[in-house]
């Protein structure tokens, strides 16, 4: 059976996704999971496009050590500079440097002659094989590039040294059975295709990016590029959860084997929407909520009878529990620290001392702390504190149907000043928010907010998301706690601890962003 190769970039065109901005803790953290669900290769960012990529790059390659480690490259010498010195650390340290080959690119973008772009990448791929093992190359916009030409360029990439070739449909328009002749084109008619593997990237955005990569393994594609809930720029990229159960569940047409480790997929899906603010709808194949659960009675009464009779997939082959373990009261701290391996969390001696503080604390005012309670507590231990410029400490709201909500926040700054503020709001959130911009001294706009309890029960902890905008930086926060009116503040301050960091590590971005 052949072996199909899976190229995780939820952390580079995954990052791209609006509103998505992660930090260098959070990348690490969904790095490490994708090497535990053994995905091929992780795409950890964009060296040269910020030192913010640059330095999560690095770190990644320096801790990820059974998967390959690559990055994004234009097809400048300063841009593979600065992805060796990120990757060179690596396992296995490959570039993915990318050129436009598209009519409508080459004119309007690059403003380069077709013989312009095949010397332009040549020159790259030579240049980058002085470093690197293994160099992949990208045709972007592959899809829209006129046939003829794709398999001229390949040819030439192909002699200097490429060996991955990716077909990418960068803007989501091909449909499958033509994604499928563009690889048999190329099989056909590139003399020296079989040095090389060919990968495919798809985006959704006439929702079939899953089926265009599935056509292009059936047409001789060795590697699909996909990220973890189809997260990506637009309607986002293949989801590679649903492209990896496929070929499991129908072996039988595809012929083809991967490496993965299908039992991490739900646990790494949740991870990622977490930690990227982006949810899962709940029909969602495979990792949705509702994904397994069976409404119709005469479904019921099969699935009871006998579960193949309406399930095709086990909810355990993704790794979904089937019993969630419950932690209480007079849990120790090493059942504690059971719990948050077998869970697949890496932290240290200190983070679960304070883990340990903080669930005690939950433990006393709720009876039963279940695993979703425990990695709401593990993101605010490990995550949210993270990088922090604003601490909250204090908040205190009235709220009655016949008064004006008033709020009083106390909070501390980076530089170690206590501000506190009030303010009135139509409701208790909105003078809660009021007081905080009070506080932030800058205009915030409030784009999205969103709460959920963590299972179920009265006493069940509240989290809330946000999305805000904050001058021209867009970016999420979450926050944790048993009041929700406490929730609320702490993802509000945690949306704007995040666009602090990124306007402060933007000043420094701008000398290398720009070529
Ligand atoms: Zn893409």
């Amino acid at each position: 059976m052949r072996n199909i190769k899976f190229f995780d970039t939820t952390l580079r065109d995954g990052e791209q996704s609006a509103g998505v901005n992660l930090n260098l803790q959070e990348k690490l953290e969904i790095a490490r999971q994708l090497e535990r669900l053994r995905v091929d290769i992780i795409e950890a960012g964009f060296p040269a496009s910020s030192k913010g990529d640059f330095a999560a790059v690095k770190q990644i390659a320096e801790t990820v050590r059974t998967c390959s480690v690559t990055g994004l490259s234009r097809s400048v010498r300063s841009d593979i500079d600065a992805a060796w010195e990120a990757l060179k650390g690596g396992a296995e340290p490959r570039l993915h440097l990318f050129i436009a080959t598209s009519p409508i690119h080459m004119v309007h973008k690059l403003r380069m002659t077709p013989e312009q772009v095949i010397e332009a990448a040549v020159e790259a791929v030579k240049y980058a094989k002085r470093f690197f093992p293994i160099v992949q190359w990208s045709a972007e916009d592959a899809c829209r590039s006129e046939r003829p030409f794709l398999a001229k360029i390949v040819a030439e990439v192909i002699k200097a040294g490429a060996s991955v070739i990716n077909i990418p449909d960068t803007v989501g328009y091909i449909t499958p059975k033509e994604y499928g002749e563009i690889f048999l084109y190329l099989q056909n008619n590139v003399p020296n295709i079989e040095k090389v593997s060919l990968s495919a990237h798809c985006h959704d955005d006439l929702g079939m990016a899953v089926v265009n990569s599935l056509a292009a393994i059936e047409h001789g594609a060795t590697q699909v590029e996909c990220t973890i809930n189809g997260i990506g720029e637009r309607a986002g990229n293949a989801a590679l959860e649903e492209i990896a159960v496929a070929l499991h569940i129908r072996k039988d047409y595809y012929q083809v084997e991967t490496r993965l480790n299908l039992q991490e997929i739900k646990r790494t899906s949740n991870l990622v929407s977490k930690l990227t603010g982006v949810v899962v709808p709940p029909n969602k194949a495979v990792v949705g909520k509702n994904a397994f659960a069976h409404e119709s009675g005469i479904h019921q009464d099969g699935v009871l009878k006998e579960k193949t009779t309406y399930e095709i997939i086990s909810p355990e082959l993704v790794g979904v529990p089937s019993n969630s373990m419950v932690l209480g009261k007079h849990s120790g701290r090493h059942a504690l620290r059971n719990r948050v391996e077998e869970l697949g969390y890496t932290l240290s001696e200190e983070e679960i001392n304070q883990l340990f503080v903080r669930f005690k604390e939950l433990a006393d005012k709720k009876k039963d702390i279940t695993d979703d309670d425990l990695v709401a507590l593990i993101f605010e231990e490990k995550f949210d504190h993270f990088n922090e410029f604003y601490q909250l400490s204090s908040i205190q709201v009235q709220y009655g149907t016949n008064q004006i909500p008033t709020a009083v926040v106390v909070l501390k700054d980076g530089k170690g000043n206590e501000i506190q503020e009030a303010a009135t709001g139509a409701g208790s959130v909105e003078a809660l928010y009021n007081t905080l911009e009070r506080c932030f001294q800058t205009a915030v706009t409030l784009l999205d907010y969103r709460i959920e309890s963590v299972g179920g029960g009265r006493d069940a902890l509240a989290q809330v998301f946000v999305k805000v905008r904050v001058n021209d930086v867009e970016t999420s926060g979450r926050g944790t706690a048993q009041d929700v009116l406490e929730a609320s503040a702490k993802a509000y301050i945690h949306a704007m601890n995040r666009a602090v960091m990124i306007e402060a590590m933007r000043g420094e971005n701008e000398k290398v962003a720009t070529t």
